[in-house]
Protein backbone atom coordinates (compact mmCIF):
# COMPACT_ATOMS: atom_id res chain seq x y z
CA UNK A 1 0.00 0.00 0.00
CA UNK A 2 1.16 3.20 -0.86
CA UNK A 3 0.27 6.75 -1.07
CA UNK A 4 -0.28 7.80 -4.41
CA UNK A 5 1.37 10.87 -6.02
CA UNK A 6 -2.48 12.66 -6.02
CA UNK A 7 -2.16 12.87 -2.30
CA UNK A 8 -1.60 16.20 -1.00
CA UNK A 9 1.69 17.66 0.56
CA UNK A 10 2.64 19.62 3.18
CA UNK A 11 5.81 21.15 4.91
CA UNK A 12 6.77 22.29 8.36
CA UNK A 13 8.91 25.07 9.09
CA UNK A 14 9.93 25.25 12.70
CA UNK A 15 10.93 28.77 13.82
CA UNK A 16 12.43 28.39 16.86
CA UNK A 17 13.92 26.00 19.45
CA UNK A 18 16.66 23.77 18.96
CA UNK A 19 17.28 20.72 17.24
CA UNK A 20 15.66 18.36 19.71
CA UNK A 21 12.21 20.38 19.93
CA UNK A 22 12.43 20.29 15.98
CA UNK A 23 12.97 16.60 15.78
CA UNK A 24 9.97 15.80 18.24
CA UNK A 25 7.30 18.62 16.74
CA UNK A 26 8.31 16.95 13.53
CA UNK A 27 7.35 13.61 14.58
CA UNK A 28 4.11 15.07 15.83
CA UNK A 29 3.51 16.16 12.22
CA UNK A 30 3.90 13.21 11.13
CA UNK A 31 1.83 11.83 12.94
CA UNK A 32 -0.63 14.29 11.80
CA UNK A 33 0.12 13.83 7.99
CA UNK A 34 -0.08 10.07 8.70
CA UNK A 35 -3.35 9.86 10.24
CA UNK A 36 -5.10 12.48 7.16
CA UNK A 37 -3.09 10.52 3.99
CA UNK A 38 -0.73 14.10 4.09
CA UNK A 39 2.59 13.46 1.87
CA UNK A 40 5.25 15.41 3.94
CA UNK A 41 7.93 16.98 1.38
CA UNK A 42 10.84 18.24 3.65
CA UNK A 43 11.98 20.66 1.18
CA UNK A 44 10.66 23.08 -2.05
CA UNK A 45 6.93 23.89 -2.78
CA UNK A 46 3.95 21.84 -1.19
CA UNK A 47 0.37 23.00 -0.84
CA UNK A 48 0.22 23.63 2.12
CA UNK A 49 3.26 24.97 4.65
CA UNK A 50 2.83 25.40 8.49
CA UNK A 51 4.98 27.32 10.19
CA UNK A 52 5.55 26.02 13.95
CA UNK A 53 5.93 29.50 15.77
CA UNK A 54 7.15 33.09 14.05
CA UNK A 55 9.21 32.01 11.22
CA UNK A 56 11.42 33.46 8.98
CA UNK A 57 10.02 31.80 5.88
CA UNK A 58 6.39 33.03 4.44
CA UNK A 59 4.05 29.97 6.08
CA UNK A 60 0.09 29.74 4.93
CA UNK A 61 -0.78 28.72 8.67
CA UNK A 62 1.26 29.08 11.82
CA UNK A 63 0.76 26.61 14.49
CA UNK A 64 1.38 28.12 18.35
CA UNK A 65 4.45 27.05 19.50
CA UNK A 66 4.53 25.57 23.38
CA UNK A 67 6.24 22.68 23.16
CA UNK A 68 9.83 22.31 26.27
CA UNK A 69 11.41 19.48 26.53
CA UNK A 70 11.49 18.45 30.28
CA UNK A 71 14.67 16.20 31.54
CA UNK A 72 13.95 12.87 31.33
CA UNK A 73 12.69 11.46 34.60
CA UNK A 74 10.78 14.14 35.47
CA UNK A 75 7.05 13.57 34.96
CA UNK A 76 4.87 16.17 33.25
CA UNK A 77 2.90 18.90 35.71
CA UNK A 78 -0.50 18.90 35.86
CA UNK A 79 -2.12 20.19 32.39
CA UNK A 80 -3.53 24.11 32.07
CA UNK A 81 -6.66 24.08 30.56
CA UNK A 82 -7.09 25.48 27.63
CA UNK A 83 -10.67 25.43 24.73
CA UNK A 84 -11.83 22.40 26.75
CA UNK A 85 -8.67 20.23 25.76
CA UNK A 86 -5.91 19.40 28.87
CA UNK A 87 -2.17 21.06 27.60
CA UNK A 88 0.83 20.64 29.11
CA UNK A 89 2.24 22.86 26.46
CA UNK A 90 0.60 26.13 26.35
CA UNK A 91 2.24 28.32 24.38
CA UNK A 92 3.26 31.70 25.72
CA UNK A 93 -0.04 34.06 25.75
CA UNK A 94 -1.98 30.75 26.76
CA UNK A 95 -2.40 29.36 22.85
CA UNK A 96 -2.97 25.51 22.71
CA UNK A 97 -0.07 23.56 20.74
CA UNK A 98 -1.43 20.59 18.92
CA UNK A 99 1.95 19.43 17.99
CA UNK A 100 3.37 19.48 21.67
CA UNK A 101 0.96 18.11 23.07
CA UNK A 102 0.35 15.52 20.31
CA UNK A 103 4.64 14.60 21.12
CA UNK A 104 3.32 14.44 24.91
CA UNK A 105 0.56 11.56 24.02
CA UNK A 106 2.43 9.62 21.71
CA UNK A 107 5.91 9.52 22.83
CA UNK A 108 5.06 9.49 26.29
CA UNK A 109 8.21 10.71 28.13
CA UNK A 110 6.02 10.74 31.03
CA UNK A 111 5.74 7.04 31.65
CA UNK A 112 9.78 7.03 31.19
CA UNK A 113 9.77 8.98 34.21
CA UNK A 114 8.02 6.40 35.75
CA UNK A 115 8.98 5.91 39.21
CA UNK A 116 7.38 2.61 40.44
CA UNK A 117 6.36 -0.82 38.84
CA UNK A 118 3.49 -2.79 39.53
CA UNK A 119 4.04 -6.25 40.70
CA UNK A 120 4.45 -7.26 37.23
CA UNK A 121 7.01 -5.07 36.38
CA UNK A 122 4.38 -2.71 34.18
CA UNK A 123 3.98 0.87 34.12
CA UNK A 124 0.31 0.97 36.07
CA UNK A 125 -2.32 3.13 35.18
CA UNK A 126 -1.97 5.92 37.69
CA UNK A 127 1.81 6.97 36.86
CA UNK A 128 0.33 7.10 32.91
CA UNK A 129 -0.49 10.79 31.39
CA UNK A 130 -4.55 9.93 31.79
CA UNK A 131 -3.91 8.30 35.13
CA UNK A 132 -1.34 11.11 37.09
CA UNK A 133 -4.11 13.88 35.54
CA UNK A 134 -7.04 12.41 36.12
CA UNK A 135 -8.20 12.44 32.04
CA UNK A 136 -10.78 10.53 31.04
CA UNK A 137 -8.96 7.39 29.22
CA UNK A 138 -11.57 7.03 26.95
CA UNK A 139 -11.16 10.24 25.42
CA UNK A 140 -9.06 10.00 22.75
CA UNK A 141 -6.83 13.17 23.49
CA UNK A 142 -4.09 13.14 20.87
CA UNK A 143 -7.09 12.78 18.13
CA UNK A 144 -8.67 15.93 19.80
CA UNK A 145 -5.52 17.85 19.26
CA UNK A 146 -5.00 17.24 15.44
CA UNK A 147 -8.72 17.46 14.86
CA UNK A 148 -7.49 21.05 16.12
CA UNK A 149 -4.27 21.42 13.89
CA UNK A 150 -6.46 19.95 10.95
CA UNK A 151 -9.04 22.24 10.89
CA UNK A 152 -6.64 25.12 10.98
CA UNK A 153 -4.21 23.45 8.13
CA UNK A 154 -7.70 23.23 6.15
CA UNK A 155 -8.31 26.84 6.42
CA UNK A 156 -5.70 27.22 4.08
CA UNK A 157 -6.06 23.92 2.02
CA UNK A 158 -9.77 23.35 1.68
CA UNK A 159 -9.68 20.94 -0.50
CA UNK A 160 -8.18 18.62 2.23
CA UNK A 161 -11.34 16.08 3.68
CA UNK A 162 -12.96 16.83 6.76
CA UNK A 163 -12.56 13.91 8.57
CA UNK A 164 -8.94 11.46 7.98
CA UNK A 165 -9.48 9.85 4.69
CA UNK A 166 -8.92 6.05 5.37
CA UNK A 167 -6.44 3.55 3.58
CA UNK A 168 -9.11 0.73 3.63
CA UNK A 169 -12.04 0.38 1.40
CA UNK A 170 -14.10 0.60 4.60
CA UNK A 171 -13.71 3.90 6.22
CA UNK A 172 -12.76 2.48 9.42
CA UNK A 173 -11.31 -0.96 10.42
CA UNK A 174 -10.76 -2.48 13.82
CA UNK A 175 -8.05 -5.47 15.09
CA UNK A 176 -10.01 -8.27 16.67
CA UNK A 177 -7.29 -10.49 18.68
CA UNK A 178 -7.14 -13.22 21.04
CA UNK A 179 -3.92 -14.20 23.09
CA UNK A 180 -3.80 -17.84 23.11
CA UNK A 181 -2.78 -18.50 27.52
CA UNK A 182 -3.91 -21.90 27.29
CA UNK A 183 -3.41 -24.52 24.83
CA UNK A 184 -3.22 -28.43 25.94
CA UNK A 185 -5.69 -31.20 25.45
CA UNK A 186 -4.55 -33.25 29.04
CA UNK A 187 -7.20 -33.40 30.98
CA UNK A 188 -4.51 -32.87 34.42
CA UNK A 189 -3.47 -29.81 32.88
CA UNK A 190 -6.63 -28.64 32.16
CA UNK A 191 -8.16 -29.46 35.49
CA UNK A 192 -6.07 -27.89 37.28
CA UNK A 193 -6.40 -25.12 35.07
CA UNK A 194 -10.28 -24.85 36.32
CA UNK A 195 -9.40 -24.86 40.18
CA UNK A 196 -6.97 -21.87 39.93
CA UNK A 197 -9.42 -19.82 38.11
CA UNK A 198 -11.87 -20.60 40.72
CA UNK A 199 -9.28 -20.03 42.94
CA UNK A 200 -8.98 -16.15 41.20
CA UNK A 201 -12.59 -15.33 40.89
CA UNK A 202 -13.50 -16.23 44.45
CA UNK A 203 -10.28 -14.98 46.50
CA UNK A 204 -9.19 -12.00 43.78
CA UNK A 205 -12.19 -10.68 42.48
CA UNK A 206 -14.54 -11.87 45.23
CA UNK A 207 -16.90 -13.10 42.57
CA UNK A 208 -18.88 -15.96 43.85
CA UNK A 209 -21.03 -16.28 40.86
CA UNK A 210 -18.54 -16.46 38.69
CA UNK A 211 -16.91 -19.35 40.51
CA UNK A 212 -19.76 -21.49 40.46
CA UNK A 213 -20.26 -20.89 36.62
CA UNK A 214 -16.75 -21.80 35.84
CA UNK A 215 -17.30 -25.45 38.21
CA UNK A 216 -20.71 -25.80 36.67
CA UNK A 217 -19.40 -25.16 32.87
CA UNK A 218 -16.53 -27.18 33.06
CA UNK A 219 -18.71 -30.56 34.60
CA UNK A 220 -21.08 -30.01 31.95
CA UNK A 221 -18.24 -29.33 28.89
CA UNK A 222 -15.98 -32.46 30.56
CA UNK A 223 -19.71 -34.38 29.88
CA UNK A 224 -19.87 -33.04 26.55
CA UNK A 225 -16.19 -33.88 25.22
CA UNK A 226 -15.47 -30.34 24.67
CA UNK A 227 -11.83 -29.22 26.10
CA UNK A 228 -13.33 -27.12 29.24
CA UNK A 229 -10.37 -24.60 29.23
CA UNK A 230 -9.31 -24.14 25.76
CA UNK A 231 -11.86 -21.81 23.48
CA UNK A 232 -10.41 -22.19 20.14
CA UNK A 233 -13.12 -24.13 18.88
CA UNK A 234 -15.66 -21.36 20.00
CA UNK A 235 -13.54 -18.07 18.87
CA UNK A 236 -13.11 -19.92 15.31
CA UNK A 237 -16.79 -20.87 14.51
CA UNK A 238 -18.10 -17.78 15.57
CA UNK A 239 -16.10 -15.73 13.29
CA UNK A 240 -16.14 -18.15 10.13
CA UNK A 241 -19.58 -17.59 10.56
CA UNK A 242 -19.69 -13.82 10.64
CA UNK A 243 -16.39 -14.19 7.92
CA UNK A 244 -14.06 -12.08 10.66
CA UNK A 245 -10.80 -12.85 10.14
CA UNK A 246 -8.52 -12.01 13.61
CA UNK A 247 -4.89 -12.28 15.11
CA UNK A 248 -3.68 -14.87 17.26
CA UNK A 249 -0.80 -14.84 19.47
CA UNK A 250 0.91 -17.58 20.42
CA UNK A 251 3.37 -18.18 22.82
CA UNK A 252 6.42 -19.64 21.17
CA UNK A 253 8.64 -20.49 24.25
CA UNK A 254 7.72 -20.84 28.18
CA UNK A 255 10.64 -19.99 30.31
CA UNK A 256 8.77 -18.85 33.90
CA UNK A 257 5.76 -20.23 35.51
CA UNK A 258 3.50 -17.26 34.76
CA UNK A 259 4.44 -18.71 30.78
CA UNK A 260 1.34 -20.73 29.51
CA UNK A 261 3.92 -23.80 29.40
CA UNK A 262 2.74 -25.62 25.95
CA UNK A 263 4.94 -26.39 23.48
CA UNK A 264 4.99 -25.54 19.62
CA UNK A 265 6.52 -29.28 18.95
CA UNK A 266 3.20 -30.56 20.70
CA UNK A 267 1.20 -32.35 18.54
CA UNK A 268 -2.25 -30.93 19.60
CA UNK A 269 -0.59 -27.50 19.52
CA UNK A 270 0.42 -27.95 16.05
CA UNK A 271 -2.48 -28.88 14.67
CA UNK A 272 -5.07 -26.51 16.42
CA UNK A 273 -2.28 -23.15 15.41
CA UNK A 274 -2.55 -24.82 11.45
CA UNK A 275 -6.20 -24.88 11.44
CA UNK A 276 -6.65 -21.23 12.83
CA UNK A 277 -4.20 -20.34 10.44
CA UNK A 278 -5.83 -22.31 7.88
CA UNK A 279 -9.04 -20.61 8.33
CA UNK A 280 -7.80 -16.93 7.53
CA UNK A 281 -6.58 -16.11 10.54
CA UNK A 282 -3.35 -14.32 11.24
CA UNK A 283 -0.48 -16.04 14.08
CA UNK A 284 1.17 -12.94 15.50
CA UNK A 285 3.99 -13.80 18.64
CA UNK A 286 2.66 -13.21 22.26
CA UNK A 287 6.20 -12.46 23.81
CA UNK A 288 6.81 -14.88 26.92
CA UNK A 289 7.18 -13.05 30.16
CA UNK A 290 11.06 -13.29 29.76
CA UNK A 291 11.13 -12.35 26.31
CA UNK A 292 12.15 -8.72 27.04
CA UNK A 293 14.57 -9.64 30.00
CA UNK A 294 16.50 -12.04 28.26
CA UNK A 295 18.78 -10.74 25.49
CA UNK A 296 17.73 -11.88 21.83
CA UNK A 297 14.87 -13.95 23.57
CA UNK A 298 12.07 -12.10 21.59
CA UNK A 299 13.90 -12.01 18.32
CA UNK A 300 14.10 -16.12 19.26
CA UNK A 301 10.16 -16.72 19.69
CA UNK A 302 9.58 -14.88 16.19
CA UNK A 303 12.13 -17.70 14.95
CA UNK A 304 10.59 -20.20 16.56
CA UNK A 305 6.91 -20.22 15.12
CA UNK A 306 8.42 -18.80 11.48
CA UNK A 307 10.56 -22.24 11.57
CA UNK A 308 7.05 -23.55 12.52
CA UNK A 309 5.30 -22.57 9.57
CA UNK A 310 3.73 -19.54 10.34
CA UNK A 311 4.44 -16.24 8.86
CA UNK A 312 4.30 -13.91 11.96
CA UNK A 313 4.61 -10.11 11.99
CA UNK A 314 4.12 -8.63 15.02
CA UNK A 315 2.43 -9.78 18.45
CA UNK A 316 1.64 -8.82 21.88
CA UNK A 317 3.58 -9.10 25.25
CA UNK A 318 2.01 -11.69 27.39
CA UNK A 319 0.73 -10.37 30.65
CA UNK A 320 1.20 -7.01 28.81
CA UNK A 321 4.57 -7.03 30.75
CA UNK A 322 7.27 -4.33 29.28
CA UNK A 323 8.75 -1.52 31.13
CA UNK A 324 8.83 1.27 27.61
CA UNK A 325 11.34 1.84 25.47
CA UNK A 326 12.92 -1.72 25.62
CA UNK A 327 9.95 -3.86 24.13
CA UNK A 328 10.36 -1.27 20.76
CA UNK A 329 14.03 -1.73 20.76
CA UNK A 330 13.45 -5.76 21.28
CA UNK A 331 10.82 -5.27 18.76
CA UNK A 332 13.05 -3.75 16.25
CA UNK A 333 16.14 -6.15 16.40
CA UNK A 334 13.56 -8.97 16.15
CA UNK A 335 11.90 -7.31 12.62
CA UNK A 336 8.99 -6.93 13.93
CA UNK A 337 6.55 -5.20 12.00
CA UNK A 338 3.45 -4.19 14.31
CA UNK A 339 2.35 -4.67 18.31
CA UNK A 340 0.02 -4.11 20.25
CA UNK A 341 0.80 -4.08 23.75
CA UNK A 342 -0.01 -0.61 24.83
CA UNK A 343 -3.29 -0.81 26.30
CA UNK A 344 -3.70 -1.88 30.29
CA UNK A 345 -5.79 -4.87 31.50
CA UNK A 346 -8.02 -3.53 33.48
CA UNK A 347 -8.87 0.07 32.18
CA UNK A 348 -11.01 0.63 28.86
CA UNK A 349 -9.24 3.21 26.99
CA UNK A 350 -6.58 5.05 25.10
CA UNK A 351 -3.32 4.91 26.80
CA UNK A 352 -1.51 7.40 24.50
CA UNK A 353 -4.72 9.35 23.84
CA UNK A 354 -4.18 7.53 20.36
CA UNK A 355 -7.47 6.64 18.63
CA UNK A 356 -5.07 5.42 15.87
CA UNK A 357 -1.79 3.47 15.16
CA UNK A 358 1.38 5.40 15.06
CA UNK A 359 4.93 4.48 15.09
CA UNK A 360 6.55 5.23 18.88
CA UNK A 361 9.30 7.26 19.57
CA UNK A 362 12.45 6.51 20.53
CA UNK A 363 13.37 8.82 23.18
CA UNK A 364 17.22 7.87 23.27
CA UNK A 365 17.52 8.80 19.41
CA UNK A 366 15.06 11.19 18.91
CA UNK A 367 13.18 9.78 15.92
CA UNK A 368 10.16 7.63 14.71
CA UNK A 369 10.78 3.82 15.48
CA UNK A 370 10.09 1.20 12.65
CA UNK A 371 7.30 -0.75 14.22
CA UNK A 372 4.00 0.30 14.34
CA UNK A 373 1.91 0.30 17.60
CA UNK A 374 -1.73 -0.74 17.27
CA UNK A 375 -3.01 0.70 20.30
CA UNK A 376 -4.95 -1.94 22.83
CA UNK A 377 -8.02 -0.30 23.63
CA UNK A 378 -10.22 -3.73 25.68
CA UNK A 379 -9.36 -6.08 26.67
CA UNK A 380 -12.26 -8.05 27.89
CA UNK A 381 -11.47 -8.43 31.40
CA UNK A 382 -11.54 -4.64 31.65
CA UNK A 383 -14.99 -4.53 30.87
CA UNK A 384 -15.99 -6.08 34.64
CA UNK A 385 -14.08 -3.27 36.02
CA UNK A 386 -15.66 -0.76 34.31
CA UNK A 387 -19.56 -1.45 35.64
CA UNK A 388 -20.78 -4.66 36.63
CA UNK A 389 -23.84 -4.50 34.75
CA UNK A 390 -22.84 -7.46 31.86
CA UNK A 391 -25.67 -6.21 29.98
CA UNK A 392 -23.77 -3.11 28.76
CA UNK A 393 -19.98 -4.62 27.91
CA UNK A 394 -20.84 -4.76 24.06
CA UNK A 395 -21.93 -1.27 24.11
CA UNK A 396 -19.39 -0.02 26.37
CA UNK A 397 -17.01 -1.91 23.70
CA UNK A 398 -18.61 -0.16 20.44
CA UNK A 399 -18.56 3.00 22.31
CA UNK A 400 -14.48 3.39 22.35
CA UNK A 401 -14.48 2.26 18.77
CA UNK A 402 -16.36 4.80 17.69
CA UNK A 403 -14.36 7.01 19.68
CA UNK A 404 -11.59 5.94 17.58
CA UNK A 405 -13.51 6.45 14.51
CA UNK A 406 -14.92 9.72 14.93
CA UNK A 407 -11.58 11.59 14.10
CA UNK A 408 -9.58 8.91 12.53
CA UNK A 409 -9.96 5.82 10.49
CA UNK A 410 -9.47 3.33 13.86
CA UNK A 411 -6.95 0.48 13.68
CA UNK A 412 -7.11 0.04 17.03
CA UNK A 413 -7.31 -3.80 18.45
CA UNK A 414 -9.65 -5.65 21.26
CA UNK A 415 -8.60 -8.35 23.28
CA UNK A 416 -10.46 -11.25 23.66
CA UNK A 417 -9.17 -14.19 25.17
CA UNK A 418 -9.92 -17.15 23.75
CA UNK A 419 -10.64 -18.58 27.15
CA UNK A 420 -13.25 -16.15 27.45
CA UNK A 421 -15.51 -18.26 25.58
CA UNK A 422 -15.47 -21.30 27.63
CA UNK A 423 -17.72 -20.36 30.64
CA UNK A 424 -14.66 -21.70 33.13
CA UNK A 425 -12.32 -18.21 33.47
CA UNK A 426 -14.15 -15.09 32.99
CA UNK A 427 -18.26 -14.15 33.70
CA UNK A 428 -19.63 -16.30 30.49
CA UNK A 429 -21.43 -12.99 29.03
CA UNK A 430 -18.32 -11.71 27.91
CA UNK A 431 -18.54 -13.83 25.09
CA UNK A 432 -21.80 -12.29 24.22
CA UNK A 433 -20.00 -8.66 24.46
CA UNK A 434 -17.30 -9.37 21.72
CA UNK A 435 -19.60 -10.92 19.33
CA UNK A 436 -21.65 -8.13 20.16
CA UNK A 437 -18.56 -5.99 19.01
CA UNK A 438 -18.27 -8.04 15.91
CA UNK A 439 -21.42 -7.83 14.57
CA UNK A 440 -22.06 -4.02 15.72
CA UNK A 441 -18.82 -2.66 13.38
CA UNK A 442 -20.00 -4.94 10.41
CA UNK A 443 -23.28 -3.38 10.50
CA UNK A 444 -22.04 -0.13 10.54
CA UNK A 445 -20.08 -0.55 7.34
CA UNK A 446 -16.76 -0.89 9.13
CA UNK A 447 -14.59 -3.99 9.12
CA UNK A 448 -12.36 -6.05 11.08
CA UNK A 449 -8.54 -6.60 9.81
CA UNK A 450 -5.69 -8.31 10.90
CA UNK A 451 -2.70 -6.11 12.82
CA UNK A 452 -0.51 -6.66 9.56
CA UNK A 453 -2.86 -5.49 7.77
CA UNK A 454 -3.11 -2.06 9.69
CA UNK A 455 0.43 -2.38 10.08
CA UNK A 456 1.29 -2.42 6.29
CA UNK A 457 -1.18 0.38 5.80
CA UNK A 458 0.29 2.21 8.61
CA UNK A 459 3.51 2.10 7.93
CA UNK A 460 2.71 3.47 4.34
CA UNK A 461 1.02 6.23 5.48
CA UNK A 462 4.16 7.51 8.17
CA UNK A 463 6.93 6.58 5.61
CA UNK A 464 5.05 9.12 3.16
CA UNK A 465 4.78 11.84 5.98
CA UNK A 466 8.34 11.37 6.48
CA UNK A 467 8.45 9.86 10.02
CA UNK A 468 11.50 7.80 8.82
CA UNK A 469 14.01 9.92 7.25
CA UNK A 470 14.25 12.47 9.80
CA UNK A 471 17.90 12.32 11.09
CA UNK A 472 18.01 11.17 15.02
CA UNK A 473 20.55 11.45 17.18
CA UNK A 474 19.89 14.73 18.61
CA UNK A 475 23.03 16.57 20.67
CA UNK A 476 23.00 18.95 22.79
CA UNK A 477 19.35 20.84 23.91
CA UNK A 478 18.11 20.11 26.76
ZN1 LIG B 1 -1.01 -13.70 27.69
Amino acid sequence: MSIGSTAPTARLVVGRGNARVAARVGYAFSAYAALHGIRVVPAGPADVTVGYGESAETADVVIPAGYLPRPAATPAPPPTWIDGLPCFHPAPGGALDPLGEVFEWLAAPHEAACPEFDDVGRVPPRHTLAGTHGLDPRVPWANRFLARLHATVRSALPRLPATPPSPFPQRRVFVASHDVDHLSNRRFVNGRRIVENIGIALLQRRDPATAVQIGATALSRAAQRHPVAVGLRESLAGEAARGVRATYTVVAESLHPRDPGYRLDDDFVRRTLHAVAEAGHEIGVHGSYLSLERPGQLGREFALLTEAGFAVTGGRQHWLRHRGAELFDALVAAGAEWDSTRGHPDDVGFRHGAAFPFLPYDLATERALPVVEIPLVVMERALCSATPDPGAWGAITLNVLRAAGADGWGGVAVLWHDTAFTGTYLPGRLADAYWAALDGVVSAGDAWVTGGEVAAATRARWEAAGALRRPGAVVGGS
